[in-house]
């Protein structure tokens, strides 16, 4: 299936999704109509502190009883959730749109999440490697915005996050809304 990642936002949508399971080709092998639904990933997050939430919904390709599927599994992902993060797009979202503009120090004071100063740091560094691969995907979309010089503490990642909320306007959360429409996580 490549790098790429499917995802939805809502019950409606993922209720979609199932109606259309046996229409669907699978993303490894292409075969259509043995994809069925093969629970799911929970896991703690910034949503919920006491208990785990899910994740993304395991869908697998069946090779049992003779079904000509290739056997394989993949995720569906709920959109504002990030593999291997512990939290939300929008504190995600939060915290970078501080972080481009405070020290990074500050930002992690500022959002006051009960995560060690370490943990963001790892983030930003995840953000920064992400950046050219996001600017790629924005710019296949639409130009970015024109910043004024010397707006931000971080011109560039500010100028990426800055083309996020042009290209996805509408949205409570940008960073979900470029997962799931660019099927791949933001970082
Ligand atoms: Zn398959």
């Amino acid at each position: 299936m490549g790098d790429e990642r499917w995802f939805y936002r809502s019950d409606e949508e993922w209720i979609t999704i199932v109606e259309r399971l046996k229409q669907t080709s699978c993303p490894h092998c292409k075969t259509v109509g043995t994809l069925i639904r093969h629970g799911s990933l929970s896991g703690f997050d910034d949503s919920n502190p006491h208990q785990q939430t899910l994740r993304a919904r395991r869908i697998f390709c069946s090779n049992r009883k003779h079904r000509p599927g290739c056997g394989r599994t993949f995720s569906i992902w709920l959109a504002d959730k990030i593999r291997r993060l512990s939290i939300t797009t929008s504190t995600l979202w939060t915290f970078l749109q501080l972080a481009v503009v405070v020290a990074i120090a500050t930002a992690i004071k500022t959002i006051n999440y009960p995560r060690s100063e370490r943990t963001f740091q790892r983030i930003w560094k995840r953000f920064d490697r992400a950046q050219s691969g996001i600017r790629t995907a924005l710019l296949g979309r639409g130009l970015p915005p024109e910043l004024p010089a010397a707006s931000a503490r971080r011109p560039a990642a500010a100028q990426v996050l800055a083309h996020l909320q042009v290209i996805f306007p509408n949205t409570d959360c940008p960073i979900a809304a470029f997962q799931q429409a660019t099927r791949s996580f933001f970082v």
